[in-house]
């Protein structure tokens, strides 16, 4: 399961590497992080979604303009991650990678009009590059997290300098949307018991995820909502991966949502609750000693 949603996140990157401003030598790297899937396959930059319109108006799915306020589910207040803990046909969804311009503006469009929160797990080096988009999802409600500063294998680097990079791109985060870092997402999903227990030491809550939507193919917006809504139904609830770097998955979000809307499913929105600051914590200065006394 983390090897295949590892892929995901590879995929993600080599798509990253080629809007963030990667240098040849990441890009390179990038390649060869992970799987050799056909790279020509996966990438969606010259990908045009001929289906990029919402099933229904900006205020409903019928003439009636029925609100779309009932897909919308509970709040969790998140201190550990143990108190993420979903009932029965409740969803969480969360977007990696971006933000970006386009993308993650229709993104955000799609979840304001069905009513729901998300997760954004941002990079800092895109956090760096688009603040004002990165400000834009914090300034409509939805949570954040991190994702390291350029979408490195933590699991490969050693701890120092994977901790440089996981503070590195909190900062960017930071910076660009005045809010700390509460949760984290570990690219690629490659993680060690070690690493974790450091994020989570640090302050940060680290969200996995066990619904992997597979945007990074290059299907089409309605089959990929289609595979997505299949699996969630075999599982009845979850956190959902997508990416809002991806312009089939702003195309598919509005008819995922709707499936989910239709089956009777609730998106449940995570808010990090801590009394202490993880901003204070993943600084760059920050010292274990300093960590574990606040
Ligand atoms: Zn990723």
């Amino acid at each position: 399961m983390v090897l295949r949603l590892a892929v995901v996140c590879a995929l993600s990157c080599l798509v990253l590497a080629g809007c963030a401003s990667k240098s040849p030598s990441d890009l390179k790297s990038a390649k060869t992080a992970f799987v050799p899937v056909d790279r020509q396959s996966i990438l969606d930059r010259d990908y045009r979604e001929e289906t990029d319109k919402p099933p229904f108006s900006a205020f409903g799915n019928s003439k009636r303009g029925r609100s779309f306020g009932s897909l919308s589910g509970r709040t969790l207040k998140v201190s550990s991650v143990s108190d993420i803990r979903l009932r029965d046909k409740e969803v969480v969804l969360t977007f990696d990678d971006g933000p970006i311009p386009g993308k993650t503006d229709r993104v955000l469009a799609t979840l304001k009009r069905y009513g729901v929160k998300a997760t954004f797990l941002m990079v800092g080096q895109m956090a760096r590059n688009y603040p004002a988009t990165a400000a834009k999802v914090v300034k409509q409600g939805h949570s954040i997290g991190g994702h390291t500063y350029n979408h490195s294998n933590l699991a490969q680097v050693g701890s120092s300098r994977a901790f440089t990079d996981i503070s590195t791109g909190n900062t960017a985060v930071t910076r660009a949307t005045g809010k700390p870092i509460g949760f984290f997402r570990f690219p690629y999903l490659a993680d060690t018991a070690s690493l974790r227990r450091e994020v989570t030491a640090r302050g940060m809550i680290i969200l996995d995820a066990d619904i992997d939507s597979k945007d990074y193919f290059k299907l089409s917006p309605a089959t990929l909502a289609a595979n997505t809504m299949a699996k969630i139904r075999a599982k009845r609830k979850g956190i959902i991966l997508m990416h809002d770097i991806h312009g089939r998955t702003a195309a598919m979000l509005p008819l995922l949502l709707s499936k989910l809307k239709a089956g009777g499913y609730k998106v449940v929105a995570l808010q990090y609750h801590r009394a202490w600051a993880p901003k204070t914590l993943v600084s760059a200065n920050s010292s274990e000693t300093k960590s574990r006394q606040m």
